[in-house]
């Protein structure tokens, strides 16, 4: 009885002690688990292009922009290059920081200068010399070892795309999408502050000229009753090297082929009086 009694108190004991033991180990082991699943996942962090990297790089403490598309932004330097500046400096018109079309406030600005773009397949980065294959693998370079080159107190150009009409720039075929007036007059209403900010029309008559140019040009085709296109005033005109080649080339042959057009012509003229003096002399002879 006393023994069964002893050893029913053993197997409590034991009962408590596994009791104890139990969730110390399963702690255990999920520590284990959790440690092991890091060590896993830590290569993964330490890739360059994965999105992982994203994470790791948020965590150190100064983050630069990366919510700003380059594409984008891209798009709206080219427009803002190709179809505003001829006309800004025209003007001899300086834009002011204020302005957000003025290249200082381009988050991108700079390491897009450093492109160096050799031909079709070479890129190279003007920062460190390293040649990329294509354009887009230098803006993965940038991203991830020259970040800390971005222009520091640098807005999104991308920002601005709705009312600079970025889709058009980046589109090869035009979509046929619903006009949603909704979205166009937000655009609108973003492309007139942009035009209030940059041309001031209480700053002279080259001012007030830009800020309606930048009103036909641009905010205009923001309307869903069509009719009005974007970059009505036209842009910069790109001299191409070959056609300038084949238009002076052209030139000069030109007097050349007039030349022999007219050696060819005075010849067939010769030729033709001397068949009218064979047949005159033939005419003469046949009577007699
Ligand atoms: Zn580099």
């Amino acid at each position: 009885m006393g023994k069964k009694k002893i050893t029913g108190m053993v197997y409590t004991n034991n009962e408590r002690i596994t009791h104890l033991v139990i969730p110390f180990i399963y702690l255990l082991m999920l520590s284990g688990l959790s440690s092991v699943s890091s060590a896993f996942s830590q290569p993964n962090l330490q890739g360059t292009d994965n999105p992982g990297s994203r994470t790791l790089k948020q965590e150190d403490p100064p983050v630069h922009e990366v919510h700003c598309s380059r594409e984008r932004s891209r798009a709206a330097w080219n427009i803002i290059d190709q179809y505003l500046m001829p006309f800004v400096e025209k003007e001899k018109y300086q834009l002011s920081s204020q302005c957000r079309l003025n290249a200082s406030n381009d988050l991108f600005r700079d390491q897009e200068e450093h492109k160096i773009h050799y031909d079709a397949n070479e890129w190279r980065c003007g920062y460190c010399k390293k040649i990329f294959r294509a354009e887009k693998y230098l803006d993965q370079h940038f991203d991830n070892r020259h970040s800390n080159l971005l222009n520091s107190n640098g807005k999104c150009l991308a920002d601005v795309c709705g009312a600079l009409h970025c889709d058009l720039m980046m589109d090869s075929k035009p979509r046929k999408s619903k006009c949603n007036p909704a979205a166009a007059a937000k655009n609108r209403h973003l492309c007139e502050s942009i035009a209030d900010s940059c041309f001031p029309v209480n700053q002279g008559h080259s001012a007030t000229r830009l800020h309606d140019l930048f009103l036909r040009q641009f905010c205009d085709a923001h309307t869903c009753s069509g009719g009005k296109k974007p970059f009505s005033r036209g842009g910069r005109k790109h001299t191409n090297v070959f056609y300038l080649a084949i238009s002076i080339l052209t030139m000069m042959l030109l007097p050349i082929f007039y030349l022999i057009v007219y050696l060819y012509q005075r010849e067939m003229r010769k030729g033709t009086q001397e068949l009218k003096r064979i047949s005159k002399i033939g005419r003469k002879t046949k009577p007699s």
